[in-house]
């Protein structure tokens, strides 16, 4: 291993599963355990992350995240996806006393030994000291469905995420690059648990295409095409800064909800309107406009679009520079 090494796509959702359930984001959780199982994580390894969670952001989340993977594994079952329950963890045999055995592992983790005078919290409450080495570095830890580089990359996910745990997120930071995680993979935990965070809804993988839009743009179908008859499709759409709609028009109109961020809608030969979240944008048929980010700041937007004919909306010509600065600066 190089220290260069950057995260491979199955470690990447080993940060975002373990980041997504520490904080409760289950919407986007059911997005990144689909992406695991994609990249090649067993439905064992996710279930190993899941339970390691309740070690560090407790019982509620570590259930919720579970229920959200039982409810991933239906919908893919249902859609004829068959996954990789992979190898399950070997049964225990050491019957040698389990907080020594927990102490042990705790040593190869930090590379630190334990000394036999417990001193701040430990010493104060002794008990969670016996949780702590018994169940997590012992029960926990034993298993081997994941190794400890792998346990480590949640768990360091997962406090990333969290607020007011620094201490423990160091801590582990230490350990993390003890069992091979490179500065380089560390250095990408953060901007990829900011990158899976989201507003109400989830952002989505799906990349709105060029011939659509300029700049980075995501969208996430909430309602699919012509699954009504007056709706078209409804779809939270992601604006990076600077990234634009082309201008289009509606057949049957539009309307936008204004999530998140800053941006603007501009109707053809009038002046741009800024929109901040909580707008409302109606946008009347056939006429010519563009939606997009302002320059310093992500846009995130609802679409509801109407339906006519099974056509929602006609694409023309990009948004120029030039006329995207002149109403932008
Ligand atoms: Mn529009």
């Amino acid at each position: 291993m190089t220290v260069a090494e950057t995260l491979n796509s199955r470690q990447r959702h080993i940060v975002t599963i373990a980041a997504n359930t520490a904080v409760g984001n289950l919407a986007q959780l059911k997005h990144e355990l689909n992406g695991g199982l994609d990249a090649g994580l067993t439905v064992n390894e996710i279930k190993e992350i899941l339970v390691q969670m309740y070690a560090y952001a407790g019982f509620p989340r570590s259930l919720q995240g579970i229920n959200t993977f039982i409810e991933v594994l239906n919908q893919r079952k249902a859609k004829e996806i068959s996954d990789a329950v992979g190898k399950s963890a070997s049964p225990i045999t050491d019957t040698t006393n389990k907080y020594e055995r927990g102490k042990k592992i705790l040593e190869t983790l930090t590379k630190q030994p334990e000394t036999n005078t417990k001193k701040g919290y430990a010493a104060f409450c002794s008990e969670i000291d016996v949780f702590l080495k018994e169940h997590l570095f012992a029960d926990i830890f034993e298993r081997d469905v994941l190794s400890y580089a792998d346990r480590e990359l949640a768990t360091i996910s997962a406090l990333s995420a969290m607020e007011g745990v620094e201490p423990m997120l160091q801590g582990h930071i230490k350990i993390g690059k003890n069992v091979g995680i490179t500065e380089t993979q560390l250095s990408e935990v953060k901007p990829l648990i900011e990158k899976s965070k989201h507003g109400i809804f989830p952002k989505g993988t799906m990349k709105g295409s060029a011939d659509r839009f300029s700049g980075t743009v995501w969208v996430e179908t909430l309602v699919a095409p012509k699954e009504m008859e007056n709706l078209y499709a409804v779809g939270n759409v992601t604006f990076e800064p600077r990234a634009r709609t082309h201008w289009h028009t509606h057949p049957a109109g539009q309307v936008l909800l204004v999530m998140e961020g800053k941006g603007f809608y501009q109707e053809k030969g009038k002046p741009a309107r800024p929109l901040v979240k909580g707008d409302v944008v109606a946008i009347p048929k056939d006429i010519e406009h563009w939606h997009g980010a302002a320059p310093d700041s992500a846009f995130v937007h609802v679409a509801i679009s109407n339906n006519k004919d099974g056509n929602a909306v006609t694409w023309l010509t990009p948004v120029t520079d030039e006329e995207y600065n002149r109403v932008s600066k």
